[in-house]
């Protein structure tokens, strides 16, 4: 008898030491099908040879459907603007997606968003501070090169430069004006309208730097969705690296901004050696949590210096092939569609009491660690109970 109070105290403990944990993914809505997104980031202003890229990469999309009959989706976090080749010493003369020499990338853009393998995010006017970047070419001729490069790729420029929402041009970084960031969250949904006909649904901010300012500013011009990689960092260390802010987010989140948070839990990036076994375990374990994956992926698999197109585009068919094989009734959804769902709470949301506790243990005993102890608690209680009776 003692022997189970002694092994109810250690559960409590245990459970008291992991309650923030438990109470966020007790919060978190379960999902009652697997879902798979495909998250495309920096696409949009840039090399001209995205337009061959993107139709490639829908091409792939087009091949596949889920049980219900949708394609697979690729959301295309897109950068509306970059330096204008005519006027490149002048930070905020941008060329614009509409321009003529980036007609071809935005008609394959469009062309996907037509038939639904692309869905459209906002991911920033510039993919770097217009201002802060005209301060770092000043104090560096290199920077300044870089800016006088016909349709230059943003991916080339220093990390904590791509952060559109700090200042960065000195590291640590420093915040920026509250009404310069309003201005300029505002302006890019104008643009992205005037672009595409109609409001971004989902922003994605440029390297996860981001904060309230931007996040109200968003909301305010008719965003509705964030995509988050669970936390937020709001500015550049000494070092250049991304630093924590504490604020963390879990999907179907409902933030202060008003806009609903998803999380990106995953990269596929093939450049980097990720194949179709690597999603295919990622879709397992999400699955076993009842969340859906998000997986980031950069245009640079596919255009650019380092890019390995036709292993990018295989690595995506192999994956979607093992996903359908594996997992016949998982959904191809937009992130929008995803939100959507996590708002309405039913039909993809599972709300059944065993699946949301077999999901909350997956999401919370993540850590070898956890699983030891749980399994050692479990353990100990099997053999207590069994020496009780
Ligand atoms: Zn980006």
């Amino acid at each position: 008898m003692y022997g189970l109070i002694v092994i109810g105290l250690l559960w409590a403990a245990f459970l008291f030491l992991l309650r923030r944990d438990l109470a966020s993914a007790w919060a978190e809505p379960c999902l009652r099908a697997p879902v798979l997104v495909f998250e495309g980031d920096d696409w949009g202003f840039g090399p001209p040879a995205q337009a061959d890229a993107l139709r490639d990469i829908a091409g792939v999309l087009r091949r596949h459907a889920d049980a219900e009959g949708r394609h697979p989706v690729m959301t295309l976090g897109v950068v509306l603007s970059g330096p204008d080749p005519e006027r490149p010493d002048e930070p905020e003369a941008g060329l614009r997606l509409d321009d003529a020499l980036l007609r071809p990338v935005l008609d394959s853009i469009n062309d996907g968003a037509r038939d639904r393998v692309f869905a459209l995010q906002l991911h920033g006017m510039q993919h770097y501070h217009p201002a802060v970047l005209d301060r770092a070419c000043r104090a560096d001729p290199a920077l300044a090169a870089w800016r006088r490069q016909p349709l230059p790729a943003t991916e080339d420029l220093p990390s904590p430069l791509q952060s559109r929402w700090t200042d960065a041009s000195v590291l640590p970084s420093r915040p920026l004006d509250a009404a310069d960031i309003r201005q300029r969250a505002t302006a890019e949904v104008t643009e992205f309208v005037r672009v595409f006909g109609q409001p971004p649904a989902v922003a994605v901010p440029p390297t996860f730097v981001w904060n309230d300012q931007v996040e109200s500013a968003w909301a305010a011009a008719g965003v509705q969705v964030i995509v988050t990689p669970g936390e937020r960092y709001e500015a550049r260390g000494s070092d250049g690296l991304p630093v924590d802010s504490g604020h963390l987010y879990r999907n179907g989140q409902r933030c202060p901004s008003g806009l609903m948070a998803v999380v990106r839990n995953d990269y596929y990036e093939p450049v980097r050696g990720h194949r179709a076994p690597q999603g295919l375990e990622a879709l397992v374990r999400k699955w076993r949590q009842r969340r859906p994956l998000l997986l980031e992926t950069h245009r640079s698999n596919f255009v650019g210096r380092h890019a390995r197109h036709p292993e990018s585009l295989q690595a995506l068919d192999d994956l979607l092939l093992g996903a359908q094989q594996g997992f016949p009734d998982i959904r191809f959804l937009s992130v929008e569609a995803l939100a959507a769902a996590y708002a309405a709470g039913n039909g993809l949301i599972d709300r059944r009491p065993w699946v949301r506790l077999q999901a909350l243990a997956a999401r919370v005993l993540v850590s070898g660690r956890r699983r030891k102890i749980a399994a050692l608690l479990s353990g100990l209680t099997l053999l207590a109970l069994a020496g009780a009776f």
